[in-house]
């Protein structure tokens, strides 16, 4: 059976047709700017990369792109279900969940809690469901995988009302990454899932570190939204929560325009006045731009500084995991990071971290060390899977 694996943003539609568990993808894409003038679908099947002009279009054209591409593949009647990506599912959902109207309703109760994000996972929960309606739909949720944290973890020390009222906790995101890559890496290191309590570090531009013990996540470094924790490409991450009232009135912002820059105007860019890109950032280190080195070097303290206090979550560290751009691919953040780690026993091979790049994953550390691993993230194949089985077990 082939699952259409959806990721909705608010002007864009990521997809892509695979098998849980065979690695050909015969149809991918992307449609971006929808809903403008400027509106466009990539589609890339089997080696050929063409792009289709949507002038005006939204999801549904988008969607018409998609079952037109399909039907040229003969793969129109293939197509078994449809997963998608949403963002938040509160702690409503802890694990995958099959479309019905109540649950989309209950997707839609969490709006509050993620109000860029969810949305338009709705709507495109809502036009695929038109365009592919003789299939069962599925929901795979961001903050599923982190349902399993701890009280001790997920509440914060505010008034009990907020959290009674409004749901004010940690619930943590990029779950189907972080349980992805905990799985291969202990397919790697050749160990039982349920005996390894990993460190795992999504490092994309957003960015959170997790504490997965024994294949459950015990803690997440991003919180009630995906602005807590790490250093981002344009997210703060961490701050002192008296920040906001103070440069509210030093700079006379709005509340709203204290998160936008928090979240659209900070992070590496922020601190390296320069650029969000990693890659571009360690160039211009390289060249002795000193915003973009200071960028780079709070970003791997921060992580160090994470992934340490995660090892309190766990209680014993059996391995730390880098996936995401960066992780896949900055030999200097993992070697700068695990530099900082020494003390939690990580040893860097020098060699071995400079073979994992572009695609190339695999232990990065000594034999004598603590494992550190570079694992290539899948999150839709993570969404093939999960959509999959949960489709099997409904029949
Ligand atoms: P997203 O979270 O948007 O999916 P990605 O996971 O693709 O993002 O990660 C993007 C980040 O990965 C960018 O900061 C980019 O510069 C970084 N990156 C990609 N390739 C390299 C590289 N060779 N060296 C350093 N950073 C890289």
């Amino acid at each position: 059976m082939w699952t259409l694996v959806v990721n909705c943003g608010s002007s864009s539609l990521k997809f892509a047709l695979l098998r849980p568990d065979t690695p050909d993808v015969p149809l991918a894409g992307l449609a971006e700017r929808l809903g403008t003038d400027a509106a466009s679908v990539r589609v890339d099947r089997a080696g050929e990369r063409v792009t289709v002009p949507l002038p005006g279009g939204g999801y549904p054209e988008a969607f018409g792109v998609v079952l037109a591409e399909l039907g040229a593949l003969d793969l129109r009647e293939q197509v078994g279900a449809v997963g998608h990506r949403v963002v938040h599912g509160g702690d409503l959902f802890s694990a995958p969940a099959l479309l019905t109207p109540e649950v989309l309703d209950a997707v839609r109760a969490c709006v509050p809690l993620a109000p860029l994000h969810n949305p338009a996972n709705i709507a495109g929960i809502e036009a695929a469901q038109a365009a592919f309606g003789d299939v069962p739909h599925v929901a795979v949720f961001d903050t599923a995988f982190h349902q399993t944290m701890p009280e001790v973890a997920y509440r914060y020390a505010v008034p009990e009302s907020w959290y009674r009222q409004h749901g004010v906790r940690r619930y943590g995101f990029h779950g189907t990454s972080h349980a992805y890559v905990a799985g291969e890496a202990a397919r790697m290191l050749d160990r039982p899932l349920e005996d390894l309590n990993l460190v795992t570090a999504h490092l994309g531009n957003g960015a959170s570190v997790c504490a997965v013990a024994g294949g459950r996540s015990a803690d997440s470094s991003m919180g009630l939204t995906p602005l807590e924790g790490l250093v981002m490409g344009t997210r703060s991450g961490d701050v002192d929560p008296g920040l906001h009232d103070f440069i509210a009135r030093e700079a006379g912002l709005s509340l709203t325009q204290v998160t936008a820059a928090l979240n659209k105007e900070s992070g590496l860019l922020g601190l390296s006045g320069l650029s969000n890109d990693m890659r571009e950032l360690e160039e211009a280190a390289g060249r002795g731009h000193a915003g973009a080195r200071l960028a780079v070097e709070v970003f791997v303290y921060r992580l160090a500084k994470t992934v340490a206090g995660m090892a309190v979550a766990l209680g014993r560290l059996d391995g730390l995991v880098f996936t995401g751009g960066i992780g896949e691919n900055s030999a200097a953040v993992r070697s700068a990071t695990l530099e900082r780690l020494g003390l939690l026993g990580f040893h860097l091979d020098a060699e071995a971290n400079a073979r994992a790049v572009r695609g190339q994953g695999g232990v990065i550390t000594t034999p004598e060390s603590l494992p550190a691993l570079v694992v290539n993230t899948n999150e839709e194949r993570m969404i093939a899977r999960e959509t999959a089985q949960l489709v099997a077990r409904g029949l």
